[in-house]
């Protein structure tokens, strides 16, 4: 695990996560590719985080079981929140100085479109397999 701080843009909100899990996913789901205008590269941070400045975080309920929050000064995406866990999972590039990160799985490789691909070796799940996976989680 590793513990980290990450900064908007222009600096309103520092978020500091003390359990990253280098291992991270990227999401190639529609409302990720539609939230960035990419796919999400997303590092799971667990509940151990501490946000200042949340005056400056707006969160945007995206589905039943998360919201997204974003800084409402610069609209740096900050996290993805599941409402039941409390987890975070975090845009790997907004952190600073992550060691050892590695890309060791991608969600929703069914809705990938075909205009890129990555050349990493890595786990994939799809839709389907997803929402198997995360029944009694969500
Ligand atoms: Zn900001
Ligand atoms: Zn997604």
């Amino acid at each position: 695990m590793l513990s980290s701080i990450a900064k908007c843009l222009c600096g309103a909100v520092k978020i500091t996560a003390n359990e990253i899990n280098p291992k991270f996913t990227v999401c190639h789901c529609d409302a990720c590719r539609g939230w960035g205008g990419a796919p999400f590269f997303a590092v799971q941070c667990g509940t151990n985080v501490e946000v200042e400045g949340a005056e400056k975080v707006k969160m945007y309920e995206s589905s039943p079981w998360a919201s997204r929050g974003f800084c409402t000064e610069c609209g740096t995406h900050l996290f993805f929140k599941f409402k039941k866990s409390g987890d975070y999972n975090m845009p790997v590039g907004i952190f600073n100085n992550l060691q050892g990160l590695k890309m060791e799985m991608q969600y929703f490789s069914d809705q990938r479109p075909d205009y890129y691909c990555f050349s990493n070796k890595t786990k994939e799940l799809t839709q389907a397999e997803i929402m198997a996976y995360f029944e009694n989680a969500l």
